[in-house]
């Protein structure tokens, strides 16, 4: 099994190749990222992506999981030793209503619900590839620096999977200091990780653990851990069947650390050279306004994938001018406050492939459109409305036309960040401006005819 993939270095000018399971996150020679690369023929992919709908109605594991239900398309271990919770049975939800708000025709839009996975959020996707590769290389300690999301993910799966030989596995988890959502944090205590409050923000968990690993014998499993973004990429799998595999125009995602845009962009590119999509949809990554380093390298500094011949000198220099202004990522969307996004390189070779556009979206936009997703869909944390203020932005700028078909991937539960919701609602956050879709709690005394007042009747 394991000759038929192997991991391969993203830069265009050094495409060094490492074994399956040599165990880096950056490329001996180059220190850039890496790929999980497969031998296609030798793979037993189908010849078409109908293939997979039987599949829907067994109940075995790796057929139930919506992650292993494609594993002929992240072929990288044999499927008797695939680890899974039961992840990736999320909804495809037609949202006419929203469309309707938004100025989308009736069918044209449908919201991609990844909160409904086990931790509620998209990471378990990611999660059942990591662990399957940790369980393979037998690591005894996970671990991961965190906005919240990747911590309650790994420290569910720590919990319920023993390395081979049967051990428990142990989860660490490095979070900045008191900013985590509340409903974040409560899943990383209750599933058992030993959970470090870190001085600092996620950038700065984010470079204590690259450079902790070896010391501390801990398997990263951030979106650096290039089998995560394996199992992310079948989001899109899912999408393409919850639409009958026809490619919409568009998918719109939020960009935090940018694994999710990445791992899109991969689907998509070795579905189109397996053969199994004629078309491309394009790509829409949506930044937070107060975390938008994607939206200023791309826009300001026309920074592009070039392919594979990224700047990386111009992208080093403006991230030093970060450093030296103490420019720290902030805003209402915890779960994309990100500086320095890892993948950037990847979500660029994305954005290449799918003739991708990247735009930023104020903290109180996002509130908006995560209050209309709640009012007609099921709702969301603040980072997933992201993508339907992002839809908004690029249907007022005419990038996005009413006709078109969208797909708006709503990336994690809504009960993550409850006090985000409530303070919206109640209008009791002293935010300055006005919330477009507040529905305040109304105090009322015990009095039946001051409720029925109250109800306008
Ligand atoms: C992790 C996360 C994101 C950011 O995704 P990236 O792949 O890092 O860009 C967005 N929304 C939610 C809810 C998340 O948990
Ligand atoms: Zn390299």
């Amino acid at each position: 099994m394991s000759d038929t993939a192997h991991q391969q270095c993203v830069r265009g000018d050094c495409g060094a190749t490492y074994a399956i399971d040599d165990v880096l996150f950056a490329c001996r020679r180059c220190g850039s990222l890496l790929d999980v690369r497969y031998d296609w023929p030798r793979c037993g992919v189908p010849n078409h992506l109908k293939f997979f709908d039987a599949r829907r109605m067994s109940h075995r594991p790796q057929d139930f999981s919506g992650v292993w239900r494609f594993r002929e398309l992240l072929p990288f271990s044999p499927p008797d030793d695939l680890v899974t919770v039961g992840e990736g049975r999320t909804i495809l939800q037609r949202a006419d209503e929203l469309a309707r708000q938004l100025g989308v025709k009736p069918g044209g839009l449908h919201l991609q619900y990844e909160g409904f996975n086990p931790s509620g959020s998209f990471k378990d996707n990611g999660m059942a590839a990591a662990f399957t590769m940790a369980r393979r290389l037998n690591r005894r300690r996970v671990a991961c620096a965190s906005t919240g999301n990747t911590s309650a993910s790994l420290a569910l799966y720590a919990g319920v999977t023993k390395t081979r030989g049967g051990e428990p596995i142990e989860a660490v988890v490095f979070v900045g200091g008191g900013k985590i959502a509340y409903g974040k944090l409560a899943q990383a205590l209750d599933y058992g990780a030993k959970t470090l409050q870190i001085e600092g923000d996620f950038d700065a968990c984010m470079n204590l653990i690259q450079h902790s690993a070896e010391r501390l014998d801990l398997y990263v499993m951030n979106s650096i851990n290039p089998f995560r973004l394996e199992g992310q990429k079948t989001i899109m799998y899912r999408v393409l069947e919850g639409l009958d595999w026809e490619p919409p125009d568009w998918i719109i995602v939020p960009g935090g650390n940018l694994g999710n845009s990445s791992a899109f962009g991969k689907a998509f590119i070795e579905l189109q050279q397996l053969g199994l999509i004629q078309r491309m949809p394009r790509l829409a990554v949506i930044n937070a306004a107060g975390a938008n380093a994607l939206y200023e390298l791309y826009h300001q500094h026309a920074v592009r994938f070039c392919e594979g011949h990224w700047p990386q000198k111009q992208i080093d220099e403006y991230f030093k001018e970060w450093t030296t202004k103490h420019r720290c990522a902030k805003t209402v969307a915890s779960a994309i406050e990100i500086g320095r996004p890892v993948n950037l390189p990847k979500a660029l070779r994305a954005l290449e492939a799918m003739n991708g556009v990247v735009r930023q979206v104020s903290d109180e936009e996002i509130l908006d459109a995560k209050a209309l997703v709640g009012r007609y869909g099921f709702g969301c944390e603040p980072a997933s409305a992201a993508s339907v203020a992002g839809l908004r932005m690029l249907l007022a700028d005419q990038t996005i036309s009413p006709a078109d078909r969208v797909v708006c991937i709503l990336t994690g539960h809504a009960l993550k960040d409850p006090n985000a919701t409530v303070e919206y609602h109640s209008g009791g956050s002293g935010r300055s401006s006005f919330a477009a879709y507040a529905n305040p709690p109304i105090a009322v005394p015990a009095d039946i005819e001051a409720i029925a007042a109250a109800l306008g009747s």
